[in-house]
């Protein structure tokens, strides 16, 4: 049978891949079609058409995107397309019945994880009632939902997803990798979270360390990977022994098959962070962390159901920012009961972390999630199923967070929003130094953490701004509370102008470096390198004169300098990665 399979693919979609090479086992003919934006209707029909598969199954994750797809699903139809079209995810799982009631172009709801509910309604076209975890539109029009096996168990059991091409940074491809499905934790916000317990089954599933070495095989010797992105919710396990244990493990298992070499990124909770198993991932060539930090207030944290303390994400920071890694976060700065005082400390937070990138927002209430039930029990739930809405209980924070969704919202939220640059800059630096740390150098390193700086700066202050302005001005005088808001706005975003250039300096100087890999890159020839340092607009004052610039000594040869390299910074040259690491650890070690 032909499949059609329809979803974002701005980076590997794992979820369509899983699926794709499931069906594949079976002996299907998979199709994965990319919808990236509303753009793409037109494409996506057109090769959905010409392909002229039995089912189409829509990955329907994100609500921000739920109208788009529903669009698609119409747009087939006046294509042409007769056949199944089913739609799968979150959005589309907690929306089942309204969804098929509102939307005659879809025929059903896949209401958990796609391999085996796809691959049942391939087995069972003409008899939808036997496809376990389906909701689906019968011929008189009902809607009925079938009885739930529950997610796949044993995640070994799939075959590995289907690759097709991959992305690459700096000539190095990168792929997507999956440990484990689901997560232990409840919190509140968690659209994720509560899409595996809908779906049924054990909340949280692993692989087995041989099987994830065995598919990190198959990317590095047959396609060359060398950038790991691990997508787990999670890349721990809920307890940091055993989570020791299983790096140790996927060390040794690696070195074993000879793959070395790579760089790894993975996402945290801060409560999972120990300084042992950062030791063992940074062995393994761990360059980027996503640590979900979420809020920096007791009360921010027990509203989110967090269980986390503050004490444990000072200490993760803390740890993650030693091994030297590119480690970006995220403030749920606002949730439905924040108070003035809760945004004050969250302020206070990124103030004392100034140098790690982050983004911020509100805590949004998708369905499922303990936040749209808290919300519904206590009448303040706004919107409809494509998008709830709340406004905070004290009206001071709810003028804030009005205030900051309008002046930040390119900044944050756009594609090429100035927090989400600041990482990629940071993420491509760090990437370099893992692999070519020699045409590296300090000056490049402090413009990277300047820019970041400079921009979490902005950020802080025009925040400050925000809330001496909702302290001391009457939060219900709308006209004052967007003149203020357009007046942020201009601000914010003449700024980030600015400093998006700026980072775009940056990272052509850092594409400049790595094209100079293999030649002369040594300090001497950096410093007459007069164009790297005119762009940045910051010109290095001679502390003498320029004679006795000129007369300075410097090493060429790499053995002499590294033997004398101050390893915190103060270095003339760039720092190789392992020397400081190795040299970090030593310091480490001595401390304790
Ligand atoms: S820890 Fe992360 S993945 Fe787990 S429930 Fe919380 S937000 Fe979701």
């Amino acid at each position: 049978m032909k499949i059609a399979l329809v979803g974002a693919e701005l980076e590997e979609n794992l979820g369509l891949r899983y699926i794709a090479s499931t069906l594949e086992s079976k002996g299907h003919d998979v199709e994965i079609v990319p919808f990236n934006s509303e753009h793409d209707i037109s494409d996506a029909v057109k090769r959905v058409v010409t392909f002229s598969p039995q089912i189409t199954g829509l990955s329907m994750m994100f609500t921000s995107r739920a109208r788009e797809f529903c669009r698609l699903a119409q747009a087939l139809r006046e294509g042409g397309y007769q056949n199944h079209i089913t739609a799968g995810g979150p959005f589309a799982s907690f929306n089942s019945e309204q969804m098929l009631k509102d939307f005659p172009a879809f025929d059903s709801v896949c209401l958990g994880e796609g391999e085996h509910i796809v691959s049942m309604l391939a087995d069972y076209p003409e008899d939808l009632s036997r496809v376990h975890s389906l909701c689906y539109r019968k011929p008189d029009g009902s809607i009925r939902t079938n009885f739930s096996t529950g997610n796949q168990d044993d995640l070994d059991t799939l075959p590995f997803p289907k690759r097709m091409t991959f992305h690459e940074y700096f000539d190095k491809p990168i792929a997507s990798i999956l440990t484990s499905r689901g997560c232990w934790r409840n919190c509140a916000f968690c659209s994720i979270n509560a899409w595996y317990e809908r779906g049924g089954g054990k909340k949280f599933r692993v692989r087995s360390v041989e099987s994830i070495v065995a598919e990190m095989k198959d990317l590095y010797f047959h396609h060359d990977v060398r950038i790991f992105n691990f997508q787990d919710d999670n890349f721990f396990l809920p307890k940091p022994e055993h989570a020791l244990r299983r790096f140790e493990e996927l060390r040794d298992g690696l070195k074993h098959e000879g793959i070395e070499g790579i760089a790894i990124a993975v996402k945290a909770r801060p409560d999972s962070i120990t300084y042992d198993s950062i030791r063992v991932l940074d062995g393994l060539g761990l360059f980027r962390v996503f640590l979900g930090v979420e809020n920096a207030h007791e009360n921010g944290l027990r509203n989110l159901n967090r269980k986390c303390t503050l004490d444990q994400i000072l200490n993760a920071l803390r740890i993650l920012n030693d091994f030297d890694v590119h480690l970006a976060y995220n403030l749920l700065m606002f949730e439905p009961d924040t108070v003035l005082d809760d945004i004050l400390v969250n302020l206070r937070f990124i103030e004392r972390h100034i140098e790690n990138p982050f983004n911020f927002c509100r805590a949004e209430a998708y369905p499922g999630t303990g936040l749209e039930v808290k919300l519904r029990a206590e009448g303040r739930l706004l919107g409809d199923y494509f998008g709830f809405d709340y406004r905070l209980k004290d009206p001071r924070s709810e003028a804030f967070h009005q205030i900051a969704n309008y002046a930040f919202f390119d900044r944050n939220f756009s594609d090429f929003g100035l927090h989400y640059f600041n990482m990629q800059v940071d993420f491509y630096y760090q990437l370099l130094r893992r692999f070519h740390p020699e045409v590296l150098m300090q000056t490049l390193r402090a413009a990277v953490r300047n820019f970041i700086k400079q921009t979490n700066l902005d950020t802080y202050e025009c925040l400050c701004q925000i809330y001496d302005f909702v302290a001391t001005a009457d939060a219900n005088d709308h006209v004052m509370v967007r003149g203020f808001a357009r007046e942020m706005r201009e601000r914010v975003d003449e700024r980030s102008r600015g400093l998006h250039s700026q980072g775009e300096r940056i990272l052509r100087w850092l594409s400049d470096r790595y094209d100079r890999r293999g030649k002369d890159v040594g300090v001497k020839r950096f410093m007459s390198n007069t164009g790297a340092l005119s762009f940045l607009n910051c010109k290095p004052m001679p502390y003498s004169s320029r004679d006795s610039l000129e007369k300075l000594e410097f090493v060429t040869s790499k053995a002499e300098w590294m033997d004398e390299a101050d390893l915190l910074g103060v270095a003339s040259s760039p720092i190789p990665y392992n020397i400081f690491k190795n040299r970090f650890a030593e310091q480490k070690e001595e401390r304790r």
